[in-house]
């Protein structure tokens, strides 16, 4: 078969966006056209997520709904790539025998090869850390840098032959990786057994891809990392650190937003905040996943602080950047969390008054500490009532905080379409309804011309929701940029 199109379907997190952003330039490359149906495709790959049981329970049900497209049309190229490919390795096929392709998430750089194998030989073929014949395991580790290196910097030939808003890259927003895998190991946490141990990239490589990107057109970077703030790289003998390479990609000429995701309460260097308070660009936007507000839940979870050093992080912060916005991320029902554990979580969110939280219900992930050695003993209505519980205590402190925007003016960059617009769009309604973000990430939603998309406006605010700013376009304070050169 020679294919001539892709289905690529992402789940779960900003890095495996990213990582798919990456894939679908590799595709491009093989001159293989996206589309946006599995139906309508010669390779279908799913780049998936192991967090969270029901991400994983989502891809099984995809690939089953895939039997009859490959029943039908056999020559179909099936694939798991990302992190459930790492985890379930080829136990993977004994579950879904359609499967023909695994790749893991540090071995992305080789799907080119693995695709073609697949195509010629018509058997089921997998790349997964520890499948190639390793040298030694040093050299092996070198080796899958440098290609991991590569595939990131493949973006910036993907660039040169693409245009900007494509279906395929949103160029507008982007996201660099500083860093891969994880060293922390929380007792919860999959991702250091997928993602590998931590290793920070080269920052001379992160400010080329990122001014590669801003002179596409790109406005907003989102640094990418599991545990940014650890990023550590030495360069000709001296070691940077992460408040070095932020001003580094910062001072970066025609950049209008720098966002740095996801950050790690233990590692934590008040330069960071000294940076961001004296480097405009810099959105005044925290995501520093709390996990639990009991000492002995965060204890259980191996995170390595306790509530006090938490809350003082916040305070700094919120000293050095007095506005600034706070995002966190909180697990319920965590094996043996009392109701006291969560009361403590909930004084939490109402001490911290987030812009934001992200509220998971612990699922036991296979292979980690916690699976092993703790009873996943809290009942699941348990735990679907702590979570709306902690999200209606968000809810309020988030619609007060946005109440008090209301007559204000806020700037706001503006993405693209609403999800209401584009469906009424797709349903044949016409519809103007915009939306984007503030700095602080306070999704904006107004009427305007398709024209704006791209360009930097200011909005003032006429309503609010507990998630939504909704207003009407003041000014005009900068159009699309276009691409550069
Ligand atoms: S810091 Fe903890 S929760 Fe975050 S990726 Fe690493 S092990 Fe997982």
């Amino acid at each position: 078969m020679k294919a001539a199109t892709y289905f690529l379907e992402t789940f779960g997190c900003q890095m495996n966006v990213l990582d798919s952003q990456l894939v679908a330039g590799q595709l491009r490359e093989l001159g293989l056209r996206r589309v946006h149906s599995s139906d309508e495709a010669d390779i279908v790959l799913f780049n998936t997520c192991s967090v969270r049981q029901h991400a994983e329970d989502k891809v099984l049900s995809r690939l089953g709904e895939l039997k009859p497209l490959k029943r039908r049309r056999p020559e179909t190229i099936l694939g798991v790539i990302g992190c459930m490919a790492e985890r379930e390795k080829e136990g993977l096929f004994r579950k879904a025998p359609h499967l023909d392709l695994l790749c893991g998430p540090g071995e992305l750089y080789r799907l080119p090869a693995l695709l073609a194998e697949v195509s010629q030989r018509r058997e089921q073929v997998a790349a997964l850390a520890g499948s190639q014949s390793r040298r030694t395991k040093v050299a092996q580790r070198a080796f899958d840098d440098d290609a991991l290196e590569a595939f990131d910097l493949s973006r910036l030939a993907a660039l040169r032959l693409t245009m900007p808003h494509t279906a395929d890259v949103n160029i507008l927003q982007s996201y660099v990786r500083v860093q891969r895998g994880c060293d922390k190991f929380c007792t919860y946490c999959v991702v250091p057994f997928v993602r590998g141990p931590e290793r920070s990239r080269p920052p001379r490589n992160i400010v080329e891809e990122a001014q590669a990107l801003v002179d596409q057109g790109c406005r907003e970077i989102t640094l990418l990392g599991q545990t940014v703030n650890s990023y550590l790289h030495q360069e000709s003998g001296r070691p940077v650190r992460f408040a070095e390479l932020l001003e580094r990609v910062h001072a970066l000429e025609g950049l209008d937003r720098l966002r740095f995701v996801t950050s790690f309460p233990a590692d934590w260097d008040e330069d960071i905040f000294r940076v961001l308070r004296d480097c405009p660009r810099i959105c005044p936007y925290l995501h520093i996943p709390a996990q639990s507000g009991s000492d002995r839940m965060l204890k259980a979870m191996k995170r390595g602080y306790t509530v006090a050093e938490y809350l003082k992080l916040m305070d700094t912060a919120r000293k050095y950047v007095p506005e600034i916005a706070l995002a966190g991320d909180f697990i319920v029902g965590f094996c043996g969390e009392t109701e006291e554990d969560f009361q403590a979580s909930v004084e939490l969110v109402r001490r911290v008054e987030y812009k934001s939280i992200f509220v998971f219900k612990y699922s036991p992930r296979p292979g980690t500490t916690a699976d092993r050695g703790r009873q996943d003993d809290v009942p699941y209505d348990v735990k679907a009532r702590r979570n709306n519980e902690l999200l209606a205590v968000q809810s309020e402190i988030s619609l007060q905080q946005k109440q008090a925007l209301v007559g204000h003016s806020v700037a706001v960059l503006v993405e693209g379409h609403s999800k209401a617009a584009r469906k009424a769009r797709s349903a044949g309604v016409g519809s103007r309804q915009l939306v984007g973000r503030t700095p602080h990430d306070l999704i904006t939603v107004f009427d305007g011309e398709a024209s704006a998309i791209g360009s930097l406006v200011n909005v003032r605010v006429e309503s609010v929701s507990p998630l939504t700013l909704f207003g009407r376009i003041e000014a005009v304070v900068s159009p699309p940029r276009p691409a550069r050169g």
